[in-house]
């Protein structure tokens, strides 16, 4: 029940039952926005801890394919020497030699290899040691210039590993040196020349071991690719021999230690990585400075199959990967560098997610207001329905529904109800004499001392014109007659002051109650009514009640 409905005043702030613009609108905002926020700051969450995961991922894979070409380019590139080697070795002008050694199968032998060393100027040696290991024909090719060294100046490379270990092969069996640097007369051949030999052993139309013929190759066209493979990973790489010496990838005083006595190796410098890539021949680990991707390069095997007269030669890859001779492409991708590639990627998240809890906080804020005001609206719809405007109090509609519930409920469970018409006397003669707008401010002057007169569970409503209306819940007619009485006498002994002069006004007020009989609120009303009648009919300023049984017999003068 509504002691008094306070009159719009403003079009925003307060506007009814404690209903609050800004409070709603804070809470509109807040029901949008958190939510939305909380989405977003989630996503960012599971965003930035994968983050670091899918950098490193992406990273990896780059790295690993590089390295495989890496791996499969050294491969490839050995694998084309392997055949030239045996068509010197096979061929029919060698054999010739070594079945019948006189100087004119030496001299069409060397030009032969000569010939052959112009054809392909990476090769710059090309030898045929006899079974002792004693040079035999030596072609020097440099600068495309291509030399046959004469007879006298053969050394003897008996001692020189390649040598041992390329005489103990099979017919048809290759060894590949270890990447190295090229030596003349017991020094390193300056500038650097790194250098692979490649040789096989020679046999006699009796299948008998007779020599060895070798190929030097520099593969500086391969060190060139696999430099520009460097460049392009992330990681810092390097190329490694099976000892862990440095082939590639690191300052020209580190690199071919092997060659120069030196003992410092990758593999003494980093024990526990080293282990680590023994143990395979590729992957990827991660230690405590960051992480390590590698693969290591085979040189292909030539595998001999059928008989001699139909020789099926197949390329594959070695059958034994306990083989001694690899390389390894490794690269080193340290915990800032993942770290400065994770923070990139974490700006741009930051920042994007940053502009989105704007655009957020904004969204949520037009729609807030959007939502507010079209409660505001709707608050206000209601009330224009259910209020009187120029007294703030309920208006005939809002009194007839309050009206007929209370009637229900009264009449349902037995309840005291009772009811007060009341009308102001002679109020035309106010208007007349002070003006409208006078009048009107009289009528909020009596709607006030209403107001203020009545309880919590009371319901005052303007029934329209001069008239008020209070329906008195759980009030029996004699205390309905008091609370009649007293604003009777209150609006009596407060005239309106309006600045000027003071303008006395008086009330005249029918009181009735629920009966058992009633069964229409109109009942009720049309009863105060009567009282009211009543009540100016016998000189107004008065409070007239209309009680149970009998009208007439029961007209109780009040004030009289
Ligand atoms: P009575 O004592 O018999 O009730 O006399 P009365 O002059 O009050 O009765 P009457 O019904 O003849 O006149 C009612 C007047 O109330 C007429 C009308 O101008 C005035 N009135 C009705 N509503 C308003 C209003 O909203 N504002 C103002 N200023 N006057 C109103
Ligand atoms: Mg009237
Ligand atoms: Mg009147």
């Amino acid at each position: 029940m509504n002691k008094s409905e306070a009159p719009v005043e403003s079009d925003t702030i307060v506007v009814t039952n404690g209903f609050s613009e800004h409070k709603e609108l804070i809470l509109s905002f807040l029901a949008l926005f958190l939510p939305a926020s909380l989405l977003l700051a989630s996503i960012f969450y599971a965003f930035s801890t994968q983050t670091e995961k899918y950098e490193l991922q992406t990273t990896l894979i780059r790295e690993e394919s590089a390295l495989n070409s890496a791996s499969e380019l050294t491969s490839l590139l050995f694998e084309q020497k392997l055949s030239d080697l045996l068509v010197l070795a096979e061929g029919e002008i060698l054999r010739n030699y070594i079945h019948d050694p006189n100087l004119k199968n030496w001299i069409r032998t060397a030009r032969e290899f000569s010939l052959f060393a112009r054809r392909k100027p990476k090769y710059f040696q090309i030898r045929y040691l006899d079974n002792t290991g004693m040079e035999v024909i030596r072609i020097n090719s440099a600068d495309n210039v291509q030399e046959i060294v004469p007879q006298s100046e053969m050394q003897d490379k008996g001692n020189r590993y390649y040598f041992k270990e390329a005489i103990k092969l099979d017919v048809g069996e290759i060894y590949i040196s270890p990447l190295d640097l090229n030596m003349e007369r017991g020094e390193i051949e300056q500038p650097v020349k790194p250098t692979v030999r490649f040789a096989t052993p020679v046999a006699d139309g009796y299948g008998e071991k007779r020599g060895v013929v070798i190929i030097n190759y520099t593969p500086n066209e391969l060190l060139h690719r696999i430099a520009d493979i460097f460049k392009s990973l992330r990681g810092d790489a390097v190329m490694l021999n099976s000892e862990g010496f440095w082939l590639h990838g690191v300052p020209d005083e580190q690199l071919w230690g092997f060659m120069y006595g030196n003992d410092e190796t990758f593999a003494k410098q980093k024990p526990d990585v080293w282990s680590a890539v023994n143990n395979s021949d590729k992957g990827s680990f991660i230690t405590n400075d960051g992480v390590y991707i590698f693969k290591k390069a085979y040189p292909l095997v030539r595998q001999r199959l059928g008989t001699l007269e139909n020789v099926d030669e197949t390329i594959v890859p070695s059958p034994n990967r306990a083989q001694k001779r690899y390389w390894i492409y490794l690269s080193h991708i340290s915990n800032n560098l993942i770290a400065d590639l994770t923070a990139k990627r974490m700006i741009v998240a930051t920042v994007t997610y940053l502009l989105l809890f704007l655009v957020t906080g904004v969204i949520s804020v037009l729609f807030a207001k959007n939502s507010v005001q079209k409660k505001v609206a709707f608050r206000k719809l209601q009330q224009y329905a259910t209020t009187d405007d120029l007294t703030g109090l309920a208006n005939r509609r809002e009194l007839d529904k309050v009206a007929l519930r209370e009637f229900k409920r009264a009449t349902r469970f037995s309840r005291h109800l009772s009811v007060l018409m009341m009308d102001l006397d002679h109020f035309k003669a106010v208007n007349d004499s002070y003006g409208h707008n006078v009048g009107d401010r009289v009528l909020r002057h009596v709607a006030d001392i209403c107001v203020a007169a009545i309880r919590g569970q009371d319901f005052l409503a303007r029934y329209g014109g001069e008239e008020f209306t209070i329906l008195l819940p759980e009030t029996e007619i004699g205390s309905a007659a008091l609370l009649a009485q007293r604003i009777c006498d209150e609006i009596a002994a407060k005239p309106y002051r309006d600045g000027t002069q003071p303008i006395s006004i008086t009330i005249s007020i029918g009181i009735s109650e629920v009966e058992d009989n009633d069964d229409d609120v109109h009942n009720l009303l049309y009863r105060a009514d009567k009282a009211l009648y009543e009540a100016k009919k016998r000189g107004r300023n008065r409070v007239v009640i209309l009680s149970k049984d009998n009208f007439l017999s029961h007209l109780a003068m009040v004030n009289e």
